[in-house]
Order: structure tokens, then sequence, then C-alpha cells
């Protein structure tokens, strides 16, 4: 779950780095008063769920009333990488003399915590990574092993700092590695990370993303009015479906629908259409013992994606019953209808009784069974596999 910049400034205020404070309008109306009551110049600053404020014109400096009436109303009419600007965040305006970067976050390919820091901070920092990513610093931890100051000071050396300067960036280094382990956060930066004119250091931009496994260990975030959010641009259309529905779902760029048992078996499905030279339109989980409204619901996501080609169904009956799965699939022929053709195999707990009901449903209505090839435990994996990439390539050739 990503923070606002405004929510993600009110931890840095709980953990003591340094800001502006600053207020929340809805309105440029509002966001005059604001700026009237802070005294000029103000920044007026987009509040969205995505970086790239600056670049896209979504964070400006007002000086009188007039020009902060302007920018506020030209802001909110912006949509910033599909987000639309609802709210903005009024703040006195810093008078910027240096700009670094500051930034927490995991390393999962190595299983480690990471504090990083850029003498060159600001808008152009993914650029400075690519183009010179020498000047990236970067101090690993262990998952359980604390930030000292002595790390602080590390990393502010080796971005070159002395003095005043690498005393102040480290106690925010230190301090921001704090706030991320607190909120079981999964990225905590600041860019810039801003020296104002007196000297001072100050973060003039924060973002947060927290772990969502690890909300329920915050009750303090709905207190403080951090709740549930849409973060538009991270799921597609069928994701946040599937996501209304309680499917975990993802999209992948494959023409086989995959309609698996549980998650084990997506897996293992995955790896066997990859392995006959197909490629998964999706990864899907039923979770266990899925209801057969479920059943039909996810069955409901690949028939209506027009990228599926064919259907590929693997149940292995454990915990979740085979009948039910069954039960679910007539259900989706019946209420929805199948577009597609589908492969569907069916072994382990109540197979038998699965193809019963298939056998049952199939002679009351032969015709919304036309396109559906049903197997128990007689057809192995592999030619349902096989099959199914088959069908996929007819569709596309053709033939
Ligand atoms: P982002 O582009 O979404 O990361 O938004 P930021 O909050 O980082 O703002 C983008 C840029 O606007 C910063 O890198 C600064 O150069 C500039 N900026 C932000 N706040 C101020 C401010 O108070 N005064 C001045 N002069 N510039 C600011
Ligand atoms: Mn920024």
């Amino acid at each position: 779950m990503r923070l606002y910049e405004h929510e993600g400034k009110a931890f840095f205020a709980k953990h003591k780095i340094p800001l502006s404070a600053g207020k929340v309008v809805t309105t440029a109306e509002d966001a005059v008063r604001a700026a009237r009551e802070i005294g000029f110049p103000v920044v007026i600053k987009a509040q969205v769920l995505t970086g790239g404020r600056g670049k896209a014109g979504g964070v400006k400096i007002a000086k009188s009333e007039a020009e902060a009436k302007e920018h506020a109303a030209k802001i909110l009419a912006l949509v910033i990488k599909d987000y639309p600007v609802e709210k903005l965040l009024i703040e006195p305006a810093l008078q910027i003399e240096r700009e670094i970067y500051l930034g927490v976050t995991i390393d999962r390919a190595n299983y480690k915590l990471v504090l990083i820091g850029c003498a060159e901070g600001g808008v152009e920092i993914e650029e400075t990574a690519k183009s010179a990513p020498e000047k990236i610093i970067k101090i690993a931890f262990e998952i359980d092993e604390p930030c000292y100051p002595y790390h602080g000071v590390e990393l502010a050396q080796r971005m070159g700092l002395s003095g005043e300067d690498l005393k102040a960036v480290s106690d925010i280094a230190v301090r921001l590695f704090g706030l991320f382990k607190k909120l079981d956060a999964k990225v905590a930066e600041i860019n810039p990370l801003a020296r104002t004119k007196d000297g001072k250091w100050i973060a003039a931009d924060a973002r947060i993303a927290l772990d969502d496994d690890a909300l329920f260990r915050h009750p303090e975030f709905e207190e403080m009015g951090i709740g549930p959010r849409h973060e538009v641009g991270e799921l597609t259309p069928r994701e946040k479906q599937a996501q209304e529905w309680g499917i975990p779902y993802v999209d992948l760029d494959g023409d086989i629908g995959m309609f698996p048992g549980g998650a084990g078996f997506g897996i293992v499905g995955n790896d066997f259409i990859h392995h006959y030279g197909g490629k998964p339109a999706n990864f899907m989980d039923s979770g266990g013992g899925p209801s057969p409204e479920r059943i039909a619901k996810m069955l409901v996501l690949l028939d209506d994606n027009p990228q599926v080609k064919v259907i590929f169904g693997a149940r292995f009956g454990g915990i979740s019953r085979c009948d039910d799965f069954a039960k679910g699939v007539v259900q989706f022929l019946r209420e929805h209808g199948l577009s597609k053709p589908m492969v569907v195999r069916m072994t382990g707990n109540k197979w038998e009784e699965g193809l019963r009901i298939f056998d049952a449903a199939k002679k009351e209505t032969p015709e919304i069974f036309a396109r559906l090839e049903f197997h128990g435990i007689e057809t192995p994996i592999e030619e349902i596999s096989k099959r199914a990439v088959e069908l996929a390539k007819q569709a596309t050739t053709g033939k």
C-alpha cells in the first residue's frame, strides 16, 4: 500500500525527520486560504500515489494569491500516470540549494535490507541510477540487524559529505531506517532531501510503501486516517475484478487460460504448458475448498479475456473436492456459457463423482458442453497439457 506524500511526512514528523509543516486541501479556494495562512512563497504539490509529479507539472511554487489559485486549479485538473489529482499539499516553499537522495528498501535477491544514498538527488534520480550506477551508495543489513549511527556516517561519507552536512544526513538516514522497520515498509524514500540556503536539511518529499501483509500489526494507521486506497496502474482491470471477488489472480502475456486447483498445481500446470511450448495467459489460485460460485467466477475471468484462446483446467482434489469443482464448472456453463475450447482434468478427492456430475449435465444439455473436453485420472496431465497447447496453436493459426 502506497502512502501519499503528506501521510509519509506525518510519519517523518513522528520519527523526527525534518520537514516543513503543510496543509492538505482539495479545492483551489482552500489552496489560496492555506497559502495565505502559511505565508508566501508556498509550494503546491499534487498528492497522488505515484512519483514523477515534478516532471508532470504537479509541483509548483506560488508567490502570490493569484499564482496560488492558478497553479492549484491547474494541478487539480491533472491526471498523473493514471491518477487524477484530488488533493494538494501546500507548504512553505524551501529555498533549495542542493538535493540528495536517501532510501531504504528490501533487496529480495539477497534477502537483505538496504540503505541507499545518492549525492545527486531530485527528479533525475532514475537517470543517474542508469547512467552512473556507481553514484548509488548502498549498505546492506541482515533482516534483524539494527542500523547504528556509524552506518549513517559511512553512508554520508561515501556520498562525499562532510562536516555539518555529514552529521545531519547521517542522522536522517538512521531515522529513515528506523521508520522503515517500525512501519513494516517495503520502501521509504526521501527524494529530494534538500539543503536549504540557510544550511538546513529538510525532507522535501516522502515516498513510503507499506507491506499489506503486515497491516494487521498497525492499528495506528487506521487511527491516522490511513485506510484502504485505490492504487490504479498497479492492477489490470481483470486483476482488479479478481481482487473484488477475492480470487488471487495475475495477468500474464500468453494465450492459455489457466484454471488450476490450488496455487501449487497452478505452478506445476504453468511448467507443463511452457514445457510443451505454450504460454499461460494468467496465474490464478482457487484457495482451499472453493465454492461452485467461486469456481464459476474464476472461469468468467478467463472466458471474458479475449487474449485467452483455450482454457486449461487441472484440478487435483485434496481439501477441495472435485464434485464441487464440477458443480462450479456446470454452473458457469449454464449461466455464462463457454466461448472457447476448454480441456479439464480432475483427479483426487471425489474425482469420479465430479465426472458423474459432468456426464449427467451433458446428457441434460449437451449443447453447453460442445467446447468442453473433460478427463479423469486415466488421462495423464502431460496429455492434457499437450492438448491445451495444440488447441491454442489451432486457434491462432486458424487450423
Ligand atoms: P516528485 O517529482 O513526485 O518526486 O515530487 P517532489 O516532491 O520530489 O518534487 C519534485 C521537485 O520539485 C523536487 O525535486 C524539487 O526540486 C522541487 N521542489 C519540491 N518542493 C520544493 C520546495 O519547497 N521548493 C523548491 N524550490 N523546490 C521544490
Ligand atoms: Mn520526489
